[in-house]
């Protein structure tokens, strides 16, 4: 189906505004998107660009695997871990790796994940991640250092907070 085209996954940021009006320039592009973005366009006008690309089939609302879901999820847990992500999120990151797209996407902490996890990313307006990090909990009362995503230390109960250890210069483009 459809080899030739490119393929991109779709946040909900992208449905409104400059960025809709960039889409469209796109060519030779397949669009993805999840039912849980879909659920995000609340406004009227993101509803309505949405339909555009419904009705031009440019768009295909897929959903991930359930196995897929979970494994993403374990990923993100070993880059950014105790990172606040929806779960329309976490769909968009597995469907995009699964299917072989690019994410786009005008979060910072999505771009960086996705590059992470072997997603290639574009934004249409701009706003690019120049580097890749990744961080681990470290324990600000006895400096355990916690593997899992967890809100406090395992030993001691005390806070956590989050350490860089891997910061990666993003080159070209
Ligand atoms: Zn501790």
């Amino acid at each position: 189906m459809n080899d030739y085209k490119k393929k991109y996954v779709l946040d909900a940021t992208v449905f409104i505004g400059y960025d809709f009006q960039l889409l469209q320039k796109l060519e030779n592009s397949q669009f993805y998107t999840t039912p849980s973005i879909l659920n995000e366009l609340k406004d009227f006008k993101s509803r309505m660009n949405f339909k555009v690309l419904q009705e031009t089939k440019k768009i295909i609302i897929s959903h991930p695997d359930y196995k897929d879901l979970i494994l993403t999820q374990k990923k993100i847990e070993k880059i950014d871990p105790n990172t606040l992500l929806s779960s329309s999120d976490i769909e968009i990151l597995a469907l995009s790796w699964r299917i072989g797209a690019t994410l786009i996407t005008n979060d910072y902490r999505l771009q960086n994940l996705a590059i992470l996890l072997n997603t290639a990313i574009d934004n249409l307006s701009g706003k690019k991640i120049t580097k890749t990090v990744k961080w681990y909990l470290k324990c600000k009362n006895c400096g355990q250092i916690e593997k899992n995503n967890i809100d406090s230390c395992s030993n001691c109960n005390g806070k956590l907070k989050k350490i860089k250890y891997y910061v990666d210069e993003i080159k070209s483009k």
